[in-house]
């Protein structure tokens, strides 16, 4: 068999951009720059890297980024208040409250002081509500990546079996939601599945996001199978390698995304078109 296609998200990604930075300089001259807010309550270097990530790519594109760091120390209250705030100032469109948070600050808890209209990666409860209930919301940007990316490939996905490996709110849950719009049939698989080969080994799309570097090989991925890395898991060198044992998977299954350069740059192209679509 030859070796699995490499699904990258690099075009698809660019092509979202260029579109995000036409509608973003009609914003602008009509009066209305569209303003994104980064909410940061952090010291992780990880974190602070994917946001200054994040403001590079919005200032490509025409939208300005400001970043609110409360610092590590800032209490659930703080963060509260200023995601309250930001809700409520007419010149941002979009917030993110950036994660890790400071213990005794709950992503779950916080979110809801996002206001729907303004939340641009999906996370207030109401956002992933609406998502279920298939009422208009932004899903968050990785799920809605992996999806985009499937539909970028040409991939059909009516009818066919995926397997999501994780079920967090911010992408194995809405991934799974979206995959079920599509008409897939999904199957939702976490820590607590026993046997994961012989779940995911029956499927045609395996979609990880555990978070977990290496635990998908050969051995779960059905010969030709498309797999979807979402995992973003950093290395001690600096690198990034995702949750796929891509030396295993690659020969065996049809198609593979790449760790970096599959559903990250898509991720935040598509939080960008977000921003520009909550301004809209
Ligand atoms: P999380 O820790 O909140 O959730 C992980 C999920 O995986 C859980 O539901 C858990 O049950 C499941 N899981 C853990 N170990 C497992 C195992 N051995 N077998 C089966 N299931 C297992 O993580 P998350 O926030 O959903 O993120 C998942 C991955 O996606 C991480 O690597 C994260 O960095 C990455 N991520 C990437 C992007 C992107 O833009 N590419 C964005 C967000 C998150």
């Amino acid at each position: 068999m030859s070796p699995a296609l490499a699904l990258s998200g690099k075009e698809l990604a660019a092509a979202l951009r260029e579109e995000t930075t036409a509608r973003a300089a009609a914003l602008t001259e009509g009066g209305r720059p569209p303003r994104l807010a980064v909410v940061v309550a952090t010291a992780d270097e990880s974190s602070a890297w994917y946001v200054r990530s994040i403001a590079r790519a919005a200032a490509k594109c025409g939208i300005a980024c400001d970043i609110r760091d409360l610092g590590p120390d800032a209490s659930a209250a703080a963060l509260r208040a200023e995601l309250a705030r930001l809700s409520e100032d007419e010149a941002v469109h979009g917030i993110i409250l950036q994660t890790p948070l400071p213990a005794g600050a709950a992503l779950e808890d916080l979110a809801s002081a996002i206001a729907p209209g303004k939340d641009v990666d999906g996370a207030n409860p109401v956002s992933l509500g609406r998502l279920a209930a298939r009422l208009p919301a932004f899903a968050p940007a990785t799920a809605e990546a992996v999806v985009a990316l499937l539909e970028h490939h040409g991939i059909e996905l009516t009818g066919r079996h995926v397997a999501v490996v994780g079920r967090s709110t911010v992408v194995g849950k809405p991934a799974a939601l979206l995959l079920l719009d599509r008409n897939a049939t999904v199957t939702v698989c976490h820590s607590r599945t026993p046997d994961l080969p012989a779940v995911t080994g029956r499927a045609d799309v395996v979609v990880a996001a555990a978070g977990r570097p290496g635990l998908i090989t050969a051995a779960h991925v059905r010969p030709g199978a498309v797999v979807i890395d979402v995992g973003t898991n950093p290395t001690p060198e600096g690198g990034l390698v995702g949750d796929v044992d891509a030396a295993s998977v690659t020969p065996h299954a049809g198609a593979l995304t790449p760790v970096p350069g599959g559903v990250g740059p898509v991720t935040t192209a598509l939080l960008l078109r977000h921003v520009v679509q909550a301004a809209e």
